[in-house]
């Protein structure tokens, strides 16, 4: 991280400054294995880190609340624009806090308290906002869950449509945070479409697969997409919204609003959840819109699939079950249901010897979700830092070695840690050394 873009920071405010180095160093001499998490460009923090913090523009391009915003108005509608070009969607909406927010707009846009939804549970690989009990999305609303099979890890579309059919929910949530599978948007649209449902696709943790062409794209078959900037399109922590702009169910649904599916959205957004946008995220979104659309980030998303397959043929080969049997996408989960250790003790050992990752719940888990049995892996970060096929055997092996010395960590953790620091010294890591 050079150090003249922090100079003001580390003249005027050491301690925060100490913090933001550190944060630097770990993130360049770890491997950063979250599923959720990648590295965000300079581009992106300098754009985020710019004026456009101090500006008030409540209202959306050319009809704001306040006066000064021509330039906010460039901004924003550059944003929408490099995002519908991007994703091919018909209505862009850039103005959520993050996820959740752009999650909670869908809800107040388009339903009213205790309509029922469908969605999978947080402990089947969903999350909070699809309907959970202690979440606003399972207070407000009824979550009517559906879950991968316990024992194959897939969905199955016969099922979800069974309990579509049986409980006629009013919108339909598709999109997880720990699924290693495809999902099939055409068949979910059938579904929505049979029951008269809202179908709703939430692609915080896939939206660079999608990009890539690796994964199928819900734009064609939903009504609302909603996303994360940050996790992997690697940009601001911040959340998008993309729609048709038809409600499909205006008579059914809305007969007395004069809206439109993207007004409605738009007016969820602002004014009933949030005031002024945070144009300065705004601005960094722009900028990993416009990088998302190179070849390079194509390259980068198809990468990320390549990576997660070698690293689970290489964990298999070295004895370590993957959920499911494997990934078809960024991530998979070790599978400790056979193992003395829980995920937890496996996550904190790994973490220990410099691999950053979380503990999760596997399908047909018999452990609470506070020890869980498996480990969600994710090589987005990595894929981010240059890394390859090749280099998943290395990391294979390191993520093998943890798991065999689990009960004497301490004695190998410092040997693991620095061998682990030396190999990241080969790599780039956007953001921090690059
Ligand atoms: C991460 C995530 C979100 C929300 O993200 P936050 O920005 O943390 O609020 C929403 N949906 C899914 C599936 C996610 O994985």
């Amino acid at each position: 991280m050079s150090v003249e873009r922090y100079s003001h920071l580390k003249a005027n405010d050491p301690e925060v400054y100490e913090l933001i180095q550190s944060q630097a160093k770990m993130e360049r001499t770890t491997l950063k294995m979250i599923a959720s998490e990648s590295y965000a460009s300079f581009d992106v923090l300098e754009a985020c880190g710019s004026v456009f913090t101090n500006k008030y523009a409540e209202g959306y391009p050319g009809a704001r609340y306040y006066e000064g915003n021509e330039f906010a108005d460039a901004l924003e509608n550059l944003a929408i624009a490099r995002g519908k070009e991007l994703f091919g969607c018909e209505h862009m909406n850039v103005q959520p806090y993050s996820g959740s927010p752009a999650n909670s707009a869908v809800y107040r846009a388009l339903l009213n308290n205790g309509d029922k939804i469908m969605g999978v549970p947080v402990s089947d690989g969903g999350h909070l906002t699809h309907g959970w009990k202690v979440s606003f999305s399972g207070k407000d609303y009824v979550q009517i869950p559906y879950r991968p099979n316990q024992e194959t890890g897939r969905l199955d579309m016969a099922e979800v449509r069974q309990i579509a059919l049986n409980e006629r929910p009013k919108m339909i949530w598709v999109g997880m945070s720990a699924y290693p599978f495809k999902l099939d948007y055409a068949a979910f649209a059938e579904i929505a479409e049979e029951v008269g449902a809202y179908l709703v696709a939430d692609i915080a943790h896939i939206n660079a697969l999608i990009i890539a062409g690796v994964h199928p794209d819900p734009v064609p078959y939903c009504d609302v997409v909603t996303s994360t900037a940050h996790k992997m399109l690697r940009g601001p922590r911040a959340g998008f919204i993309m729609s048709k702009l038809e409600d499909r169910y205006h008579e059914k649904y809305h007969p007395e609003s004069k809206w439109n599916l993207a007004q409605l959205i738009d007016r969820a957004v602002f004014p009933t959840l949030q005031g002024g946008p945070h144009l300065h995220a705004i601005a960094g979104m722009a900028t990993a819109f416009k990088y998302a659309q190179t070849a390079e980030f194509k390259a980068y998303g198809a990468q990320i699939v390549k990576n997660a397959q070698a690293l689970c043929a290489e964990l298999e080969a070295l004895g370590r079950p993957i959920a499911g049997g494997g990934t078809e996408t960024h991530l998979f989960l070790l599978d400790f249901r056979k193992e003395d250790f829980t995920g937890k003790d496996a996550s904190q050992a790994l973490a220990k010897c410099g691999i950053i990752a979380n503990f999760n719940m596997v399908p047909g888990d018999t452990r609470s979700p506070f020890k869980t049995s498996g480990v969600r892996l994710g090589t987005a970060a990595l894929t981010s830092a240059g890394m390859k096929e090749a280099d998943m055997k290395q990391v294979a092996a390191w993520i093998d070695r943890v798991c065999r010395n689990i009960n004497d960590i301490d004695s190998v953790a410092p040997t693991i840690r620095a061998e682990i620091a030396e190999f990241c010294g080969k790599f780039t890591f956007p953001g921090i050394t690059e």
